[in-house]
């Protein structure tokens, strides 16, 4: 299986800038060149490495991994997250969804096109997602069956209590599914503990992989009961999970081999480093000293500390009549760093990721180079 490829990564071009984006985000020259071969996708060598896949992702998401099963599908996060939405709750199932900016809404609006019955509590897009509501709706509305939550809500960085809400879940006897796509693998969860029954990510964000398939973690019991209720052929999640477990880690139609090879290099690495918790580290590391720069080149976040990840972070626009996110943006693109522009309605905002093979030597870096800018200062 492991027919290394003879390379010699430092060979490899560097990259023209660091990305400090959500994903697809800045990977490992290792990672990237696993990807600089072709294998078939029908024999052992390939099927084997999908199993193991498998279960190194199970094992990283439980201290209970006998309870779980993992799950890849093709497409984006978003498909990931369809695919569970729709193949997961039945015809006469009813979806609570707890919103606080873009990817929370998304869930609701594929549960609308799928013509799922859906409800949503929203927060707003700085507030956490309320749990004392949550425990209101589903006190009052018995006919709830399903609950969708986002772990980290990629819009502004917001680390959701998703402990609380797991509790509430569980003790109203619900089915939670939590779209942890910007945290899997960044921050310690335990999937068990929680009793959580799907939890969706991604290859290309805190496990540092490419774009191209994502990952979803199920408790068995509850896929189990799911054959037959998917709204979609192609994204029909238990289908998927009974050919990859019948057949030895076989995909139903074309899979991303490139991306799969490089994600077996990218969770190696995440091993290597010591595991989620020291990646939390440092991510946690990244994000203090990048806000604390910020603060003293005069910038505000949007959230409080205290509801804030270590995955991304938002910050206002300065006030000043001359600041321009565009101009901004090319300046600090000329200066090596990919920086994202802002999501929620309510503030001019703009965001900073630092996921991914970023270090603390980049965010100094990066702290530099946006020191070099500040022409919007008026003295
Ligand atoms: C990135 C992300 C997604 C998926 O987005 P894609 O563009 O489809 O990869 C979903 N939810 C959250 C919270 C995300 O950060």
């Amino acid at each position: 299986m492991n027919r290394k490829l003879n390379v010699n990564v430092n060979q490899l071009p560097d990259n023209p800038y660091l990305l400090l984006t959500p994903g697809p985000l800045s990977t490992s020259k290792k990672v990237k060149a696993a990807m600089l071969r072709d294998w078939c996708t029908w024999d052992q060598d390939y099927n084997q490495l999908v199993q193991s896949i498998r279960g190194r992702l199970v094992q990283m998401a439980t201290s209970h991994p006998e309870a779980y099963t993992s799950i890849l599908m093709q497409g984006s996060g978003t498909f990931c997250v369809e695919s569970v939405i729709g193949s997961v709750i039945p015809p006469s199932g009813k979806l609570l969804v707890l919103t606080n900016g873009a990817y929370g809404k998304r869930i609701a609006q594929m549960a609308e096109v799928l013509g799922i019955y859906t409800i949503v509590v929203d927060a707003g897009e700085t507030k956490p997602v309320n749990v004392k509501q949550l425990e209101d709706m589903l006190k009052e509305d018995t006919s709830v069956t399903h609950l969708a939550v986002v772990h980290v809500e990629t819009t502004t960085g917001m680390i959701n209590p998703i402990a609380d809400v797991a509790k509430v879940s569980k003790q109203y006897g619900k089915t939670l599914i939590v779209d942890a796509m910007s945290s899997f693998g960044g921050v310690p969860i335990d999937v068990a503990e929680l009793d959580i029954d799907f939890l969706i990510s991604s290859a290309n964000k805190c496990i540092q992989g490419v774009p191209g398939f994502g990952i979803i973690i199920a408790k068995k019991e509850t896929l189990y009961t799911c054959k037959g209720l998917a709204r979609s052929l192609s994204l029909d999640l238990y289908d998927q999970w009974e050919t990859m477990e019948l057949s030895n880690g076989k995909w139903r139609y074309t899979s991303p081999t490139h991306t799969v090879r490089a994600f077996d290099q990218a969770l190696q690495e995440l091993e290597e480093e010591g595991g989620v918790t020291r990646r939390f580290e440092r991510f946690t590391r990244n994000q203090q000293t990048l806000v604390e720069g910020m603060h003293k080149l005069g910038f505000q976040t949007l959230l409080p500390e205290e509801l804030q990840s270590p995955i991304i972070t938002a910050f206002l626009f300065p006030d000043s009549p001359v600041f321009s996110f565009e101009e901004f943006y090319v300046r600090m693109k000329e200066e090596g760093f990919v920086i994202y522009p802002g999501k929620i309605t309510t503030a001019p905002t703009f965001r900073i990721g630092n996921i991914g093979d970023v270090h603390l030597e980049d965010i100094h870096r990066l702290l530099q180079g946006v020191e070099n800018q500040l022409f919007w200062r008026t003295t």
